[in-house]
């Protein structure tokens, strides 16, 4: 039987020494990319104009301000958003993010990005994404948890078990949860687990949901190979980004017999032709302030050349506009799982067609955090908890009949992987919002 393993809450990384790489930056940005995918997308299915722009459109963007009183009396007022894109086909779902440069277009388009996410793993969920235009890493603790009070306390009617939400995301944790849950059933004279997931396991969280996102990318990964007859015994596979989602998908294929040959963080990248030993560096970067660099277990490459390795599966796992028009023709890579969202650019979705290799995409390959939230939520409001197998076993089944239907589709409509989630997720909600009707 599976265990899981308690774990403390993830500090908030101080890698203010560390210079990140240079971003590989082509003209398109995630959210544009994103929309040139609907775009072609609503072509295919021949969307009504008018169902169209309802799709486009965000139902509520909420901007607050969030007024804190610092340790030396002065008052600082931070901004904080929440978008609920679309809630068609349940309350709206997605995360909230800490950091100086959130702003209301980019909640705005991430908010979408989970409306077509939970479509495509079909959960009765529809898509939003919050944030506040802090930087956490000059904040303490109590700032911090002032912060999160004060904009929970600012969303009391937007939030709620049955209406809107939230998850963790940059730079938020478990314990960001805990302070929404605590705020929101203060005010409601009642305990309301069911308001946030991603919260600690005491408090209502799911078993399996810190990995659920690294295990979904290893199904979509297993899925994938099957389909280019790649056995995953053996299989090489470099994977960008060390933190939850990439160590995780890391982990997770060693376990099922492939050789992660490649993985890389922000501070470092390593190469090691008979396989890294993935547990070895797990705990090297716990004990390096969660970074890599230092690591002795495999030769140090260049961010680029892992994005360039000749393996059989690529996993970009780390942050947005990774692989571009202008590094996509050296992708060497048989199947790309992404990990991330908005790893790879609309510029270069044709360059990896061209080449035959199999993408399969964000909404899809990194569904299983959403799908695990879900689970949690279903937990919450039967009051019980779910053993971590029974939580393993439904997430494999949603990613694997997930991954069938999108594949189903690309074959349907001769297009790729990514175009086919689009579709599946749009027409989904296209045609409960007719069943609905619009009111008014
Ligand atoms: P994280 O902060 O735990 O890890 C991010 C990792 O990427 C870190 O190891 C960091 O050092 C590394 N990194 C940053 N820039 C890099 C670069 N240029 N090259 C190589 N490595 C770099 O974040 P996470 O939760 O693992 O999320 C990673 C991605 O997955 C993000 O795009 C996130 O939106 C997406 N995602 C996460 C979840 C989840 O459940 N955590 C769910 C869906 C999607």
């Amino acid at each position: 039987m599976a265990t899981v393993k308690e774990m403390p809450v993830p500090p908030l990384i101080d890698s203010s020494n560390y210079k990140e790489p240079a971003p590989i930056v082509d003209k398109d940005n995630p959210l544009e990319s994103m929309m040139q995918r609907f775009d072609r997308a609503a072509e295919i299915l021949k969307l009504e104009p008018g169902i169209y722009h309802y799709l486009k459109t965000p139902v509520k963007s909420v901007i607050v301000s969030i007024p804190i009183q610092m340790d030396d009396g002065s008052i600082q007022v931070f901004e904080g958003y929440r978008v609920i894109h679309n809630d068609i086909l349940g309350p709206s779902k997605g995360g909230i993010r800490y950091a100086p440069d959130v702003n209301l277009d980019e909640v705005k388009a991430l908010a979408a990005w989970m409306t077509w996410k939970c479509a495509v793993v079909d959960i009765p969920f529809g898509g939003a994404k919050g944030g506040v235009t802090c930087d956490p890493r000059k904040l303490t603790q109590q700032q911090l948890e002032k912060i999160t009070r004060r904009y929970t306390a600012n969303m009391l009617d937007v939030f709620g078990p049955d209406r809107d939400i939230p998850a963790p995301d940059v730079n938020t944790n478990e314990q960001t949860m805990a302070w929404i849950l605590d705020t929101y059933s203060m005010h409601m004279k009642s305990t309301q687990p069911g308001v946030v997931t991603g919260k600690p396991l005491v408090l209502g969280g799911s078993k399996g949901r810190r990995e659920a996102t690294g295990r979904g990318v290893m199904h979509a990964a297993l899925r994938g190979m099957g389909k280019l007859g790649i056995d995953p015994k053996g299989a090489t596979v470099a994977v960008e980004g060390f933190g939850n989602v990439g160590s995780i998908s890391a982990e997770s294929l060693v376990q099922q017999g492939s050789k992660v040959i490649a993985i890389s963080d922000m501070s470092a990248a390593y190469y090691n032709k008979n396989g890294i030993n993935i547990d070895e560096a797990v705990k090297y970067s716990e004990s390096h302030n969660y970074l890599l660099d230092g690591y002795t277990g495999a030769e140090k490459i260049t961010h680029e050349q892992l994005l360039t390795l000749e393996c059989d599966v690529l996993v970009p796992a780390a942050r947005e506009d990774r692989i571009t028009k202008r590094n996509a023709h050296n992708v060497s890579a048989k199947l790309i799982v992404e990990g991330a969202n908005g790893p790879t650019t609309a510029g270069a979705d044709p360059i990896l067609d061209a080449k035959g290799i199999l993408v399969v995409p964000d909404i899809l390959a990194n569904a299983g955090g959403v799908t695990v939230s879900y689970f949690e939520w279903v937990q919450n409001r039967m009051g019980y908890h779910w053993t971590l197998d029974v939580v393993n076993e439904r997430l494999a089944t949603a990613m694997n009949s997930a991954f069938d239907r999108v594949y189903d589709t690309s074959i349907k409509h001769g297009v790729s992987l990514r175009l086919a989630s689009y579709i599946l997720a749009i027409d989904k909600v296209a045609r409960t919002l007719r069943l609905r009707g619009i009111y008014g």
